[in-house]
């Protein structure tokens, strides 16, 4: 069984797996240690990861991505229509009250919800992780942001089932990152805690973490987020820069053009990333529309400059963290960034300036992350023995349940997990009823969430209430934050007031004192009477739909794999005519073939070159490894006599030597 990690990023994802020797990073098809986060449809097939990377501009209006930004999100949204939009080529559209996407695919127009593309994605994550493990995967951890709500999370767990993955925990990104760092310290203190800053500035988002440290454990003390602060409003203020330059220079208007715009994107990017290390970058975009080349070039302190306003916004997570920690300045003994974005050199000054001290990167920037969540796998699966450590998570906006009011009760509602409760946990509440009821969790505060996430989080109906003895009963209803950090009522049941008789403590008999006799006293004492059914609503999906998602995607799995399959196969045959008729024709193989049939065989490897360039362009798997097997009827005796020649001196060379 593997145990692995996964980060799932809005540009691309590290996968970690633990193996006994330590945690290692997974590299995927084209040897690459990150696979960029896009999934793309075609006439045939799907294209996901790197393949996806490579069509995202032929296949400009099919290719999706900002995954993570999309998940359990609507399409109303005011995030979706106003921010994540301009960074998504594909049409966003209402699938079943979810956004999704509407592209082409297979020669039709389809329709997909986030949940099933995360799952699309996460599916060839998986495939990844399978094909360098050569072991079926099936335990992970996948790591959210701190910020993500229960509506984004159920999102995330719903497409790892629809993927087929059994996700142990979501696992908030910076409490992975914690748990690396906490666990390879040997020199973590006994009492007085070790205090670190953690910042991970992504591509779309940034987060704080203060951690506090003592040996074999971390808590989490604080938390702040800038959910809309990244690597891509940096790409972004070079691209508006740039735009109005090229307007003036070039006289063409970017953003009248989706392409042209996409294109000038991403060699901001480049840019942006060649000035982390240079005091200049070059940008070069060839025909980027209406036939015209466009050429310039960034200084750093130019671009530094353009994004001082973006800059400036580098602090306030940082302050907000440290707020709620309630540490100050002083008390903080280091300062690790991880995320891309943490390599502009402005933003590391930035964090280093408001601490006061050098930022450290003893974690590896674009890996800490993963590998803490391969580690938490670790931690939580049976196969593994991982030296004990244990993690204290927080949770950051505070969730209430509220209810109708009753005769005996006034009040409607109460903040049962507020900001900073530990993830896990447990609540329980009393009622006092006389008839079934629901309860409803909500967000406390919904102006605190990403804008336009729904604050709802789940409906509770405790069912079978009645009186007793004519009176309310006395209920208690069991509420979780689980490990993911998602709301559930796991059970309810009603209590009944029992006396009981106990032994009375007494002080133990002075020397010379006799015993005293036991004296009983009487107690009221709740116990539970009986369990009471809960029906649950909340926003995941439900096991039905689940099924039927997960049975599309195991086919069009399949299919992609059919495909793939097949054009390997096709392959075989082509470089199969390439090479015999080489070898034939003058080859290694002309002399080990009779004339008569060679003329024959290589205008039988002629005739099947036309056919695979012209009907046998699209046959199937079966009917290419016919023809194959086919000609090599006649090639294999060929290949074989050939082989035979050329061992045959190097045996008698060996016979002489052992004579
Ligand atoms: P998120 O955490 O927001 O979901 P992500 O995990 O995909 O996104 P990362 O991989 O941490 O993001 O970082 C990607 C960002 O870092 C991109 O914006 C990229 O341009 C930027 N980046 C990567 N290398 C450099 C560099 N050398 N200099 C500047 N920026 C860089
Ligand atoms: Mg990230």
């Amino acid at each position: 069984m593997s145990v692995v990690g996964i980060d799932f990023g809005n540009l691309q994802s590290v996968i970690a797996v633990a193996r006994n020797r330590g945690i290692d990073v997974i590299c995927n098809e084209v040897s690459n240690r990150a696979t960029p986060s896009l999934v793309s449809f075609g006439p045939k097939q799907r294209f996901i990861g790197e393949s996806a990377k490579t069509q995202e501009v032929s296949n400009f209006k099919n290719t999706v991505s900002s995954l993570k930004r999309l998940a359990g999100r609507t399409f109303q949204d005011q995030e979706v229509q106003e921010v994540e939009k301009q960074y998504i080529n594909a049409e966003l559209v209402d699938v079943h009250g979810q956004v999704g996407v509407k592209v082409n695919y297979l020669g039709e127009q389809q329709t997909f919800s986030n949940v099933q593309l995360i799952a699309m994605y996460l599916t060839k994550l998986k495939e990844t992780t399978a094909h360098e493990l050569n072991a079926p995967v099936s335990d992970c951890v996948i790591t959210v942001p701190g910020w993500f709500t229960d509506i984004q999370r159920r999102a995330i767990l719903d497409a790892s089932v629809i993927a087929g993955l059994n996700c142990l925990r979501l696992v908030n990104d910076l409490t992975a990152t914690a748990l690396g760092y906490g666990i390879t310290k040997t020199d973590l203190p006994e009492d007085k805690p070790k205090n670190v800053v953690f910042c991970d500035i992504g591509h779309s988002s940034y987060s704080v973490s203060v951690v506090s440290f003592v040996k074999g454990q971390l808590t989490v003390r604080g938390t702040a987020y800038d959910r809309h602060f990244g690597g891509r409003n940096f790409d972004q203020v070079i691209v508006e820069r740039l735009a109005a330059e090229f307007k003036e220079k070039y006289k063409i208007d970017v953003f009248s053009n989706n392409k042209a715009l996409f294109r000038l994107r991403t060699a901001a990017e480049k840019c942006k990333k060649v000035l982390s290390a240079n005091p200049q970058s070059p940008v070069n975009i060839e025909s980027i529309m209406d036939d015209k080349d466009v050429a310039t070039i960034v200084n750093r302190t130019d671009f530094e400059e353009w994004a001082t306003e973006t800059l400036v916004r580098v602090e306030e997570p940082l302050k907000a963290a440290l707020e709620a920690s309630g540490l100050t300045l002083e008390d903080i003994d280091s300062v690790e960034v991880v995320g891309g974005s943490t390599r502009v050199p402005a933003i590391k000054n930035a964090i280093s300036k408001f601490f006061g001290k050098e930022v450290s990167t003893t974690l590896n920037q674009d890996e800490a992350v993963a590998r803490g969540a391969a580690l938490q796998c670790a931690m939580l699966s049976p196969v593994f023995k991982v030296r004990e450590f244990r993690v204290h998570d927080v949770l950051h906006y505070p969730i209430k349940m509220t209810w109708a009011a009753t005769p005996e009760e006034e009040e409607t509602e109460i903040v049962v997990f507020d900001k900073n409760n530990s993830i896990p946990s447990t609540k329980i509440l009393t009622f006092h009823r006389r008839e079934p009821f629901d309860l409803e969790a909500y967000y406390a505060y919904p102006e605190e969430l990403p804008a336009g996430v729904n604050p709802w989080v789940g409906r509770y109906t405790i069912k079978n209430v009645e009186p007793v003895n004519g009176e309310a009963a006395q209920i208690k209803v069991k509420a979780r934050l689980n490990i993911h950090g998602v709301v559930s009522v796991d059970a309810a049941y009603t209590v009944e007031e029992k006396i009981e008789e106990v032994e009375e403590k007494q002080s133990s008999p002075k020397e010379g004192e006799e015993a005293k006799a036991p004296v009983t006293k009487k107690v009221k004492k709740l116990v539970k009477k009986a369990d009471l059914p809960v029906v649950t609503g909340t926003t995941s999906l439900s096991r039905p739909v689940l099924e039927e998602f997960h049975e599309k995607e195991s086919a069009m799995y399949a299919a992609d794999k059919l495909v793939h399959d097949t054009e390997e196969k096709k392959n075989a045959l082509e470089e199969y005519v390439y090479e015999m008729r080489g070898k034939l024709e003058g080859g290694a193989y002309s002399e080990y073939i009779d004339p008569s049939i060679k003329e024959k065989f290589i205008s039988e490897l002629n005739t099947m070159e036309d056919w695979l360039y012209d009907e046998g362009e699209d046959a199937t798997k079966s009917v290419y490894v016919a023809k194959l097997d086919e000609l090599k009827k006649t090639g294999t005796p060929v290949a074989e006599r050939y082989r035979e020649s050329e061992e045959r001196p190097r045996a008698a060379r060996y016979l002489t030597q052992a004579i």
